[in-house]
């Protein structure tokens, strides 16, 4: 037995550290997983439902009225988010994507955001803080997010025709609303932000170049997105899949683009820029030029299981721990020690037959957050 002193911040956003002696068994103060990944990013999901049905996401066949949503009792309060964010931030996690779901659609999500923007890290810095959200409620939301002190957002755009766009989304939701709201999301000055386009082969691909030449030298990054194998109702096969290496192919050959180097280290998207200055664009290629080995990422799902990597199929239940009673000291040492347990590299061994017919487990990305 040792005794540690874990430094736990305090969400009142004061920067102040709380210092909290305990005794406990061992802590990995390291902050590595056993391969050597530091926990960093932390991802959680705030609601398992969604406006859109994305084919390759929350096929409608699967999703439909009678899938057992989590009930709201089921689902982590906005305390008990910001409690184990806290958590997470003392022990080294500086960024926070809040998702989904569709996260919009949890009511007064603002209010969460306010609380989270209190929290600080480690270093006694602000959290990075993010959102990925379909674009559809923006226009009503993009101002309150804004005014809560969220630093970033992503938005979900898979083409630019709406035959396409409706296709994608099932849900007959028109590509003008996504615009609309990406262009509210200017209004209030969110600036950066960042596009994700889903690219499935045969279905949207040939929007690739009309994506590309609308979000050129608008200052929003545009990044391209190769379909995965993620959850088990979205019929993936590797056919579908048209690898980051050809989508830039097909740009170079209209609007020449060159490699650039990452913002930081463990970066998801791969980075380029045009040639001619006009902005950059990004390939997250999961399947073809896999990243696990700089994989820095946790996830809370929405009913606040821990996931340690987007494939796997169990979590680690820390709901039960944050409501029966456990100190915060109990919580991440809970959190170290299974991190420090992690060995996860999935994409790496996609396809492998270690795999067997466990892959077809996999937990759904609504619930465990994109
Ligand atoms: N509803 C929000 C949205 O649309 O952005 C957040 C949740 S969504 C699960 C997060 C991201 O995951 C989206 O950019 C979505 O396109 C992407 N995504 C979902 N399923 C995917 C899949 N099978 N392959 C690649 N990306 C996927």
């Amino acid at each position: 037995m040792v005794e540690k002193v874990i430094p736990i911040r305090s969400d009142e956003g004061t920067g102040r550290t709380q210092s909290i002696t305990e005794t406990i068994v061992e802590l990995n103060t390291s902050n590595k997983d056993a391969r050597g990944r530091a926990l960093r990013d932390l991802r959680i999901s705030v609601t398992d439902r969604c406006n859109f049905r994305c084919t390759y996401c929350m096929p409608k066949e699967v999703f439909d009225k009678n899938y057992p949503y989590l009930t709201h009792n089921e689902l982590l309060s906005f305390e008990e988010i910001a409690r184990l964010t806290n958590i997470f931030a003392s022990l080294g996690v500086e960024k926070i994507r809040l998702t989904g779901g569709e996260p919009l659609l949890r009511k007064n999500l603002e209010v969460l955001i306010e609380m989270l923007a209190k929290i600080r890290t480690s270093t006694n810095q602000t959290l990075d803080l993010t959102l990925t959200t379909n674009g559809s409620l923006l226009r009503k939301k993009a101002a309150a997010l804004k005014a809560a002190g969220l630093q970033r957002l992503t938005i979900s755009l898979d083409g630019l025709n709406d035959d396409i766009f409706k296709k994608m989304n099932d849900v007959d939701f028109p590509v003008t609303d996504v615009l609309d709201g990406i262009a509210a999301a200017q209004e209030v000055g969110f600036n950066n932000l960042k596009v994700n386009m889903v690219v499935k082969k045969g279905i949207n691909d040939h929007e690739i170049i009309g994506m590309a030449k609308h979000f050129k030298g608008s200052g929003i990054t545009l990044r391209f997105i190769e379909f995965m194998d993620v959850g088990s109702s979205n019929g993936w096969d590797m056919s579908q899949v048209l690898p980051s290496q050809e989508v830039a192919n097909r740009i170079n050959a209209i609007f020449p683009i060159e490699p650039i180097e990452p913002n930081y280290p463990g970066e998801v998207a791969q980075r380029w820029r045009y040639v001619d200055g006009s902005g950059e664009i990004g390939f997250i290629s999961s399947v073809t030029q896999t990243f696990c080995h700089e994989c820095t990422r946790a996830r809370i799902s929405t009913d606040g299981q821990l996931y340690l990597c987007l494939f796997a199929n169990e979590g680690f239940d820390f709901k039960t721990m944050l409501r029966s009673g456990r100190s915060d000291l109990e919580i991440a040492n809970a959190i170290m020690s299974t991190w420090s347990e992690r060995n996860d590299h999935y994409s790496e061994i996609r396809g492998s037959n270690t795999l067997g017919s466990s892959s077809s487990q996999k937990v759904e990305m609504s619930y465990i957050g994109g």
